[in-house]
């Protein structure tokens, strides 16, 4: 049975029971996420009270099928080539394929992916995750000392106290937008990168 969900998208209800929670699962076309590859629109059977969520038959066989279309336009690029296959090589930009030292290796593509090899690829939340480890690092110090700027002249100019500005020298104190470009000016550096950098933070550093 089909049920239209508002005008345009519509959902599915199965007759199956979700595994977990007893309520009905829903037909749902989610990007899943394979052997490193990520592949868009497929068919999942979703529970939307409790999110537990499993591929179809029909979405395992639409995996398998582009999985192997992917991988083949791969081969044809890396032995020759062409513009025609770069668009194919191009919808694999989400997946870690390095160039195959032997491409021959290639030929026999295994493309006998189970279930258990498939995982839902929501990509905000990988967006969310990768920036996750990123960290505001301050040079701010570093500049202030080089200039030999005196706190209470920086402080003035900024128009806040001295304490805050030894919060911000210590770190303590990250600066609103237009403080930091007031910062810029008064320490005479070009760049916002200049006093801070968003870097990616490995986890021995933390
Ligand atoms: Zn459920």
């Amino acid at each position: 049975m089909a049920v239209r969900v508002r005008g345009w998208k519509k959902a599915q209800r199965t007759d199956k029971k979700c595994p977990i929670c007893g309520s009905s699962l829903m037909i749902e076309k989610k990007d899943v996420k394979v052997r490193g590859i990520v592949i868009k629109n497929v068919k999942m059977e979703v529970c939307r009270s409790c999110g537990y969520t499993e591929i179809t038959n029909e979405g395992l066989e639409e995996v398998k099928k582009e999985y192997k279309r992917l991988i083949q336009a791969v081969i044809r690029f890396f032995k020759s080539p062409k513009p025609s296959d770069m668009m194919g090589y191009m919808s694999l930009n989400l997946a870690t394929v390095n160039e195959p030292a032997d491409t021959d290796e290639f030929d026999d593509i295994d493309n006998n992916i189970s279930s258990d090899e498939i995982e839902v690829y929501d990509e905000d939340e990988e967006i969310r995750k990768e920036l996750e480890k990123y960290k505001v690092v301050s040079h701010v110090k570093e500049v202030v000392e080089e200039k030999s700027i005196p706190v209470s002249s920086i402080a003035k100019r900024l128009g806040v106290s001295p304490q805050r500005v030894y919060d911000i020298i210590k770190g303590k104190n990250i600066p609103n937008l237009e403080n930091t470009f007031k910062l810029v000016k008064i320490l005479g550096v070009e760049k916002i990168e200049d006093l801070y950098e968003y870097k990616k933070v490995e986890e021995d550093d933390q």
